[in-house]
Parts: C-alpha cells; sequence; structure tokens
C-alpha cells in the first residue's frame, strides 16, 4: 500500500552505509528505525567556522579559524602537563594545547615553520589566546575541507556529531523528490520550496537563523506535518460520520429521577454539556465525544445522565477506569446516583474472578445489568454485552489518536464519550482531539473555596512541617509530593522513602508511602489506609495515581516545584480542597529559580484556570511537552512546533478541510501527492479509511 516512491526511506536504518547492529540501537533510541526518522532527525545549532580574524582580534570562548605560522613543539615535561605547540600570525601568538597527545603524530600535523589552518573554539588563558584540541588542523591547500558550516544534531550517548552527520548524510540520499501536495495557490503565495529541497536545505543550514520556526525550510516541513495530521484526522472523522452508529434516544424519566434527587442543581455548563451529549447520542452517526473539565468541575453526574439515557433507550452503559483504585470509587458514585432511579450497578475489574464474576458476566450477557463500571478489564474478549450503547471512557490521557483509529476499526458502533481533566489548550485540542466533538466544562461548581497557594524556598521546612502538623491535629488529611529526580524512578523512589523516615520521625505510623515501584496491591492498600484509615500524611511520587478522590485532604505539599511541568502541578492542586474545607497548596523550591521556573510559579500562585495555565504552559514550554507526549496520547511533531506554529496550524485546518469536500476520496494527482504525504507521517490508518469508505 505504501507508495514505491517512499520504499527505501522505510528501510531500517541498518541498511545505510556505516551502520552495524550496535549503532542501529542507538539511532533507534535516538531518532526511530527507519532511515525517514533520520531524515527527519533536524539539527538544534550550527558552528559557524566562519569568523577568522587574525589572533590578536579572536575573540575568547568563539569558534574561529586561523592561519596560523608554526613557530615550536613544547612537550609536558610530565604525563599529566599538556603539550603545548606555540604558533603565531602578524599580529599575536597563541598557543594550541592537547592533552594525551602523542608527539609523533603531532609534529606531523603541525611541522614547525610551515604555516596551518586551525579551527575550533578559543579561549583566553592567562591573558593569553589558546586552543584546546582545533577541530580541525589543515594545511593551506586542504582549506576546503574545513566546513564553512556544520549542523549540530541532538545526540544521544554513544553516538558522537562527527558520525551522526555522517550518517545522516547517508540517509539524505535516500530522499527522493516528491510530488508536490501542497495546494497550488498557498504554494504560490508561500514559494516554499519543495519537498526534497526543504529537508536538504534543513540539514544544511548556512546561518543560525535558518533554524528558526519561521525559516521558509523549516515552515514547509512543519506544515507538511500539520497537513498530514490535520488530514489524517478529517478522513479518521469523516469515515466515522459514514460508519452506522445508532440513534440512542431516552425518555428522560430516569434521567429527571436522578438529576431531581442531586443534592445540589447542575450548572449552567453541565446542563450545556449533557444536552450537546444526548443531541449527540440520538444522531445516527457513532458518537466519538469528548468531555472535558477540570477536576472537580463535575464530570461523573454529566456522564452518568448520559449513561442513563443509553438505559431509557433500553441498551446498556459502561464507564472504564484507568485504574482499579478510580474504578472503586466511580462505581462508589455512580452507584449513589443511581440509587433513586432503582439501577443495579455492575463493578468489573481485574480483581473480580470466580463465580461473582461469571454472574456479573451473565448479567451483562443477558442484559440484566445495564451499567457497569470497571478497568481495562471490561473490554476483554470473554465480555459481551447484550446491547452496549455508550462506553464512557474517563480520564484517558492515555487514549490517543491511533487508540480510537483502532477502535473504531473493530466496527464497535457504541457511543463513545471520553471524559478528561487535562485541560488542553486550543492548538493542541485542533491537533491531539480534531477527529471528536467536544464539550467543555469551563465553569466550577459554585462555593468551591480556592486554594491558598504559597510559594516558598526549601529551606523554610520547618515552618512547613508545623503547618502539617497543624493540619493533621485538625483532622485533616495532607499530600507530601517528593521531587521528581529526572528520569529515575528509583531515585524519585529514595527520594520519597528518605522523606517518608524523615516525617515518621514526627507523625509515627500517621505517615503513609505510595510510588510507582510498589505492587497493585500494595498502592490500593496505601491509598486505603489514607481515605479512611488512620494515615494522615501520605508521602507520594507523581508516578502514583492521584485521581482519587480523598474529600478531607486540605494540604498538599510540593517539594521541588520547580521541577514540575505547570499542567502537572495544576494536576497535583487539584487533589485538595475538594470538601467543604478550604484546601492549602505549599511549593516548596530550590534557589535560585530560572526564569521559566518562576514564571511557571507565578502562574500557580495567580490562577486556579486549567485552561488558562494549559495556554501558559503552552506559551513556556514546546507543545510536545505540554502534557508529556509520550504518556498523553498526543501526537509528536518534528518539525512544528505548536507555540510558533499556530498560524499554520490553522492553515492546513482549512486545507484539510477543503480537501474533504473537493476530493474526500483522494483522487487525481494532488490525491496521489497528499497520499504519499500521509504516509511519509506514517499516518497509515487514515489512508485505509478510504478503502473502507
Ligand atoms: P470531576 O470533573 O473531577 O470528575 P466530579 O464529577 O467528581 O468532578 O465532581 C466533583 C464534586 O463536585 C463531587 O463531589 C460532586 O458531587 C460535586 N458536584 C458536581 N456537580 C455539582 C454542582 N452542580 N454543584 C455542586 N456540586 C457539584
Ligand atoms: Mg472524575
Amino acid at each position: 500500500m505504501r507508495p514505491e516512491i517512499l520504499f527505501r526511506l522505510f528501510e531500517s536504518i541498518e541498511n545505510l552505509k556505516g551502520v552495524g547492529a550496535r549503532m542501529a540501537g542507538l539511532l533507534t533510541q535516538l531518532a526511530g528505525p527507519k532511515v525517514v526518522n533520520l531524515v527527519m532527525h533536524l539539527p538544534a545549532s550550527i558552528i559557524d567556522r566562519r569568523y577568522s580574524p587574525p589572533i590578536k582580534e579572536a575573540r575568547p570562548g568563539t569558534i574561529a579559524t586561523l592561519t596560523v605560522h608554526v613557530d615550536d613543539h613544547k612537550p609536558g615535561r610530565t604525563k599529566r602537563q599538556p603539550y603545548r605547540v606555540s604558533v603565531s600570525d602578524d599580529s599575536a601568538s597563541m598557543s594550541l594545547i592537547f592533552f594525551h597527545a602523542r608527539e609523533d603524530y603531532l609534529r606531523k600535523q603541525l611541522p614547525e615553520g610551515e604555516t596551518r589552518i586551525i579551527s575550533g573554539r578559543t579561549e583566553s588563558y592567562d591573558g593569553s589566546l589558546q586552543m584546546t584540541h582545533p577541530d580541525f588542523i589543515v594545511s593551506p591547500a586542504a582549506r576546503d575541507t574545513i566546513p564553512a558550516v556544520e549542523p549540530i544534531y541532538p545526540l544521544t550517548t554513544g553516538v558522537s556529531q562527527r558520525v551522526l552527520s555522517k550518517i545522516i548524510h547517508e540517509a539524505l540520499r535516500v530522499a527522493p523528490e516528491l510530488p508536490e501536495w501542497l495546494d497550488r495557490h498557498h504554494h504560490a503565495q508561500t514559494q516554499w520550496p519543495p519537498w526534497q529541497e526543504a529537508v536538504l536545505a534543513a540539514h544544511a543550514p548556512t546561518k543560525a537563523t535558518d533554524l528558526d520556526p519561521d525559516a521558509p525550510t523549516r515552515m514547509r516541513l512543519a506544515y507538511d506535518e500539520l497537513l498530514a495530521n490535520q488530514l489524517a484526522i478529517s478522513l479518521v472523522r469523516r469515515s466515522r460520520r459514514k460508519a452506522k452508529g445508532r440513534a440512542v434516544t431516552g425518555t428522560g424519566i430516569l434521567k429527571e429521577k436522578v438529576i431531581n434527587a442531586l443534592p445540589y442543581t447542575l450548572t449552567e455548563a453541565q446542563t450545556v454539556a449533557a444536552r450537546e451529549i444526548l443531541a449527540d447520542m440520538a444522531l445516527p452517526d457513532r458518537m466519538m465525544r469528548l468531555l472535558q473539565g477540570d477536576v472537580g468541575s463535575g464530570k461523573t453526574v454529566v456522564a452518568v445522565i448520559a449513561m442513563l439515557t443509553a438505559v431509557e433507550a433500553g441498551g446498556q452503559a459502561v464507564i472504564m477506569a484507568p485504574t482499579e483504585i478510580l474504578a472503586r470509587q466511580h462505581y462508589d458514585e455512580v452507584s449513589k446516583l443511581c440509587e433513586v432511579a432503582n439501577i443495579r450497578v455492575g463493578l468489573l475489574t481485574g480483581r473480580e474472578k470466580g463465580a461473582p464474576r461469571k454472574a456479573l458476566l451473565d448479567d451483562l450477557k443477558s442484559g440484566g445489568l445495564s451499567l457497569c463500571v470497571g478497568t481495562h478489564a471490561l473490554f476483554q474478549e470473554d465480555v459481551a454485552f447484550k446491547d452496549l450503547m455508550l462506553a464512557v471512557i474517563d480520564e484517558q490521557h492515555r487514549f490517543g489518536v491511533e487508540q480510537r483509529l483502532s477502535l473504531a476499526a473493530k466496527g464497535v458502533a457504541t457511543d463513545i464519550l471520553v471524559t478528561t481533566a487535562t485541560p488542553i489548550p486550543r492548538t493542541l485540542m485542533m491537533t491531539a482531539y480534531g477527529d471528536m466533538e467536544v464539550s467543555q466544562l469551563r465553569e466550577k461548581p459554585p462555593g468551591r473555596k480556592p486554594v491558598d497557594t504559597r510559594v516558598m524556598p526549601v529551606d523554610r521546612l520547618d515552618d512547613v512541617t508545623a503547618a502539617v502538623r497543624r493540619a493533621v491535629d485538625a483532622g485533616g488529611k495532607v499530600y507530601w509530593v517528593c521531587p521528581l529526580v529526572e528520569d529515575s524512578e528509583v531515585l524519585n523512589v529514595t527520594a520519597a522513602e528518605k522523606r517518608h523516615a524523615d516525617l515518621a520521625r514526627i507523625f509515627g505510623d500517621r505517615v503513609g508511602l505510595i510510588h510507582g515501584r510498589l505492587k497493585a496491591r500494595e498502592k490500593d492498600a496505601a491509598m486505603a489506609a489514607f481515605i479512611d484509615g488512620p494515615v494522615a500524611v501520605l508521602v507520594a511520587t507523581t508516578v502514583i495515581e492521584v485521581g482519587v478522590n480523598v474529600a478531607d485532604a486540605t494540604v498538599m505539599v510540593i517539594e521541588h516545584a520547580e521541577r514540575f511541568g505547570l499542567a502537572q502541578l495544576h494536576q497535583l492542586r487539584g487533589r485538595i480542597g475538594r470538601g467543604d474545607k478550604p484546601g492549602v497548596c505549599l511549593m516548596l523550591y530550590q534557589a535560585p529559580l530560572g526564569e521559566i521556573a518562576t514564571a511557571r510559579l507565578k502562574t500557580m500562585r495567580e490562577t486556579e484556570d486549567g485552561f488558562l495555565i494549559a495556554e501558559q504552559d503552552l506559551k513556556l514550554r514546546g507543545a510536545g511537552e505540554v502534557l508529556g507526549t509520550r504518556q498523553s496520547g498526543l501526537p509528536e511533531f518534528h518539525f512544528a512546533d505548536l507555540a510558533h506554529h499556530a498560524d499554520l496550524l490553522q492553515t492546513a485546518r482549512d486545507d484539510a478541510a477543503m480537501i474533504i469536500e473537493t476530493n474526500a476520496d483522494l483522487k487525481g494527482p494532488r490525491g496521489d501527492a497528499l497520499r504519499v504525504l500521509l504516509y511519509l507521517f506514517e499516518r497509515d490508518v487514515a489512508v485505509k479509511t478510504l478503502r473502507s469508505g
């Protein structure tokens, strides 16, 4: 199916000259397993060697290419001492420094009395200029072999700049001329180079500004990537629309009963969202809708209204949570809400086994049970439903476009409602969830007490401990989140264990500990002891499931808050102040604070609006980082930087809409070119919708 013109790009990198199995492993980690991944691995900076002043004028700390006369070799007197070579020009003299030098080799490279061209970083030492281990030493005749400008690539351990450059050079030889997929008018307007030219140019920057996101080559590649993303999403959306769904219309009887029994009135936002969802379910299409609302915005009751509508229509509905604990909590909530309507709710997780599980499965199959809460266990093979009309998938950051596509590909005719508490900026929304309809709860239920957020240096730990003690004495529960150590779960755990031990000296067995290395059962036990057991202070790393609702939690301490992303801080803070008591969030930082960390903590102190925080987050960081792309299921972009390319995204979106309107089957030359584009960016699933549609 993949167009032949792309075959070589999609070969394994091991087919490239100079790439063995070990190197292939490293490169796969760095960029990906295929040649195309290297082609898309762009330089992050450049080394410009065109600065070639006389020695006297050379600024220390810069890369310079100097023409020098070799005066004198001075081998180090001991092994430890560096080998020095004095060189000069008409303006001044300087030293070249070598460690672990081999004299015979250096004498050949730098013969006394001759002229050489050297290039490397200059430095100032004791008031005179020197250069340690020049990158290049050549004779005047070979001057051209020193590259004027070198691209500098992001690296990984075990791969040097020089080796990577060479391999990427090989990869680029495979990059073919591709048919033009840009809209003719748009192309004429932008004057962007064709794809192949753009890729080659992106790897051969001649000045620093060539790397800017608004350099024409970068814009072109970013646009291609966004167009592939938007077109894929549009195609999937269209095929879903065409696929048979069913009209689910309720009587409103159960829904009214439940709403009337609520101890509160629904907010305007909840009413609107519920109306949108029910209208969508009533359409004969398959629903794929996102219900987005900050923690505590009241998504559960909205989801329950949708589920009851399915029941009213004579069908079944399920709600799936990402973890066991959350499933149990939902089960309690949903059961309580549905009590007045006299509806039994089932619970199915990995822990239900044997006879009870069998009975539950029988009930689901016969239709005797119409509502069920569970984990992934709900979608195991032996689980059959009489008539599943609605599946609610809760808090699914990891439920990305690809998963939605494969779910759709399975031919599930069920309406799907995904709920998420992750605030997502509009631009990201388009790229990640553009195939879904969206309902938002931007307003929180009235009467919420704001969380008092305080930012303080870590040396006030004693004050913090005192505050924690006061909270505990007053019957409150405290989360204590431990420093995030880069990429090391082991170190995270060590830090958490140490803090746990420290606090245990003060609070005894009222301190609990939870982290990602505990077994599921141990985590549950730790959580349970915190929710209704004796534990009042829970020391935690962030990898734990924090989606859990602990109504009495009033204080949250976050150590090294400067190391967390905004979205993460917001999620953490959302865990407190959920009951009727006001919450306090103490963010401890280690001075000195960098500019970005300062801005982040300031944002946290100033607002609790998740959407504002998300927009700010996008501004402060690259879009890919905002939610932690890998876990979030958001697409990763190589070229596009949503903080800079929001306009391009809008254009790509319009372009994709136009294509769907005029040439949805991707016919003719532009259609063929667009197929190439989709495959180039590995949106194969989207192309497959063309066949089935
Ligand atoms: P989330 O969006 O985080 O899932 P929940 O659905 O768990 O939020 O709701 C958080 C809390 O707010 C619950 O205790 C719920 O009973 C309460 N709640 C929901 N809607 C309202 C409302 N309209 N007015 C007052 N309280 C509400
Ligand atoms: Mg919830």
